[in-house]
């Protein structure tokens, strides 16, 4: 093994991480990518993380990448960007604060109001707070929380679809954190929260199409955001308009120590316009538990000659809440799942849903109630 390798430990580590960190550098040591383990240490050292947070976390990632060789779909190897430097970002340009707004112009992308960095609360608050608070700011947002700029015309219709299931505490951090910065973005929005009802395993994906489904029955919006609730971007100039790409927007985690833990990662938080997702026929259906999901949206919109674009820099920044997984099962079958990508797409997704859904307005969103199960997206002589 060039290098050397000194890890110094701040606390003391349990003995199941331990074991679990010894267990991982053991299969990275027998993996087909031995320069992995030794990225894995590097990281370790030069990042400064904090080991018993964080190692745990980029230890999967990096395992991640060993199992995603066995289903690469281009055939060329995964690019790490391990780069913490922001000296990369172009110098961006944003209207000086005497910027006049005109009613009848297409509002700008890069607003005098989008300031940059956020600060992030994350303290639990009442939805009710939440709502009188939002409401006394811009009373202007109507029932269900439907919200567009006066000053101009909205460049974007923006759809937020956020997947749920027993996160009552999250969603008013999310709504209190976020639609103050869509208004300064000046985008025209309103929040579907899609909640899963039933025992089936929670399905992040399906829960998706209904949010588009029901979201277009409601208005013709252009642009779709599918956001976890969880997750809470840290700079206001990460703009949720769409554009002639699918947008990852999510793209350094604070769980994962703000690197994209690999190149095809397509989670937390993403966009596509209409057009392009009803091309991709949606998100898969067939991702029960969790993970995989996003991964496969990732190799859908490939498959339709799309390349995903990115935010620059800090931009792309966000904090999510850190939870347990609610006895959410993980989904050990998506390797399997993701070797078929292709043959499935056609399949499997906005085409073959059927659902039932229960519909609420709240002050700040529209709630849908839909209990999901297998026989619910049929596909026909497949296995
Ligand atoms: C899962 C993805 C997830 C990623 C990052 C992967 O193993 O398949 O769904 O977004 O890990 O946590």
């Amino acid at each position: 093994m060039p290098g050397k390798c000194a890890l110094s430990l701040s606390r003391p580590l349990s003995l199941s991480l331990f074991l679990a960190i010894l267990n991982e550098i053991y299969v990275l040591s027998l993996s087909s990518h031995p320069s992995l383990l030794n990225e894995y240490l590097f990281m370790v050292q030069a990042t400064g993380i904090h080991i018993k947070d964080n190692v745990k976390n980029i230890g999967v990632q990096v395992l991640e990448q060993v199992v995603r060789g066995g289903y690469n779909i281009n055939g060329t190897d995964y690019a790490y960007d391990f780069n913490l430097s922001e000296s990369d970002v172009p110098p961006t340009t944003y209207l000086p604060d005497s910027f006049t707004y005109l009613s009848s112009q297409i509002c700008p992308e890069r607003l005098p109001s989008m300031k940059g960095r956020l600060e992030v609360n994350m303290s639990e608050m009442a939805l009710e707070d939440v709502e009188r608070f939002l409401l006394n700011a811009e009373p202007t947002m109507t029932l269900g929380g439907y919200w567009k700029p006066r000053d101009c015309v909205p460049r974007w219709k923006v759809a937020i679809l956020v997947p749920f299931r027993n996160r009552h505490e999250h969603l008013p951090i999310l709504l209190r954190h976020l639609i103050p910065a869509l208004q300064r973005q000046r985008l025209q929005f309103a929040f579907y929260v899609v909640e899963q009802v039933g025992s089936e395993p929670f399905n992040r994906a399906m829960l998706f199409n209904v949010g588009f489904r029901e979201a277009m029955r409601d208005l013709d919006w252009d642009c779709m955001v599918f956001h976890d609730v969880d997750h809470m971007l840290e700079n206001d100039r990460n703009y949720y308009g769409c554009g002639d790409m699918p947008r990852h927007f999510a793209v350094k985690l604070n769980k994962y120590s703000y690197m994209l833990p690999y190149n095809e990662f397509f989670g937390g938080v993403s966009g596509l316009t209409v057009e392009q997702f009803t091309k991709i026929n949606g998100f898969p259906n067939a991702f029960w538990g969790w993970g995989g999901e996003d991964d496969d949206l990732w190799n859908r919109v490939q498959y339709a000659n799309y390349t995903v674009s990115r935010p620059q820099g800090e931009l792309g920044r966000y904090m999510s809440i850190p939870h347990h997984h609610r006895g959410e099962v993980q989904f050990l079958g998506r390797y399997t799942l993701l070797r078929r990508s292709k043959e499935r797409q056609s399949l499997d997704g906005l085409n073959n849903l059927q659902y039932s859904p229960l519909l609420s307005r709240r002050p700040l969103y529209t709630n849908i109630s839909v209990s999901l199960s297998r026989k619910l997206a049929p596909i026909a002589d497949y296995n």
